[in-house]
């Protein structure tokens, strides 16, 4: 359900901005929450917004890096908190608006963000950036004639993303992964691609979507492939292809989300 005008929801703007303001203009694009929506069951989309996104760029696969601190907080530093990087799942040049969405994945300042946000609430973030995009036409270049993704909840965002943009024409193939159907993003060209479910399975290390990939009946000659998720998931997904598929690495692209024990990876 999307939340847009709820009253106990809403946090009214400031009347004031500080030399503090002034400061982290500097470093970051400063939006507003415009909406929070629970777009699959542990995930939130949130919709950012504001004159100062109206020059922002981005290409499909791009993050942005979002300060998770107490927006609120009259100490700077605190306003800034940890920076955490999510994907950006639509971008609304028009509008001057971008869409994220945040798994609640369990304990963290990036999980406790996505939980809490509101609208009317201050988004400041760094990007979009990112090199980890929809490569061009893969028809031309190497000739490879197809794209391949894989991934699991975090890496759909962007997969998501990317998949919008592959031309109509251009095949796809892939797998991503989520612990339960409910947890699916909804996703373009989804009925081209496998969705396993882990269930209580660990995501990572995740034979369950190395599995899924090792099973696509993929054309002979290798296309160009997007890994994303959990680190070791990836890193094993990148062996099968160039090992047991032959498949030239540089035509695979990998970029490790989060792997357990880590924080705030990138
Ligand atoms: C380029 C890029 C794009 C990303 N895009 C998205 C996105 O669109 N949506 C999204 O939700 N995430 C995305 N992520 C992943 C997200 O940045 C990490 O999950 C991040 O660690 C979350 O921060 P946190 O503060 O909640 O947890 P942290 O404080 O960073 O981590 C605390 C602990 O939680 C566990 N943990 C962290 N992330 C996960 C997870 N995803 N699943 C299970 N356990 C986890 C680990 O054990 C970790 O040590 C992206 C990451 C990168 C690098």
């Amino acid at each position: 359900m999307a939340h847009t005008d709820n009253p106990a929801q809403v946090v009214t703007a400031p009347q004031s901005r500080g030399l503090g303001d002034l400061l982290l203009d500097q470093f970051f694009t400063n939006g507003r929450i415009l909406e929070t929506e629970r777009i699959a069951a542990r995930m939130t989309r949130i919709r950012v917004g504001g004159p100062a996104l109206r020059n922002l760029d981005w290409l499909p696969g791009q993050h942005v890096r979002v300060a998770t601190g107490d927006s609120a907080s009259g100490n700077v530093l605190a306003r800034v908190g940890d920076l955490r990087t999510y994907s950006v799942w639509h971008f609304d040049r028009e509008h001057s608006e971008l869409h994220l969405c945040v798994l609640d994945h369990g304990d963290g300042p990036g999980a406790r963000w996505g939980r809490n946000a509101v609208v009317g609430q201050q988004v400041r973030f760094r990007g979009p950036e990112g090199s980890f995009t929809l490569r061009a036409d893969p028809t031309s270049g190497d000739g490879a004639p197809y794209h391949l993704f894989a991934g699991e909840e975090t890496a759909s965002v962007a997969l998501g993303a990317m998949l919008r943009a592959v031309p109509d024409d251009i095949p796809v193939h892939g797998a991503i992964e989520t612990a339960t159907a409910e947890d699916r993003l909804p996703l373009p060209r989804a009925a081209e691609l496998a969705h396993p479910l882990r269930g209580d399975a660990s995501a990572a290390r995740s034979e369950i979507l190395l599995d899924a990939i090792r099973g696509l009946d993929l054309p002979p000659t290798p296309g160009l492939a997007y890994l994303a998720g959990e680190a070791r998931t990836i890193q094993q997904i990148m062996k099968h292809l160039v090992r047991e598929r032959r498949w030239p690495r540089r035509a695979i692209l990998t970029k490790p989300f989060w792997t357990p024990g880590k924080r705030g990876m990138d």
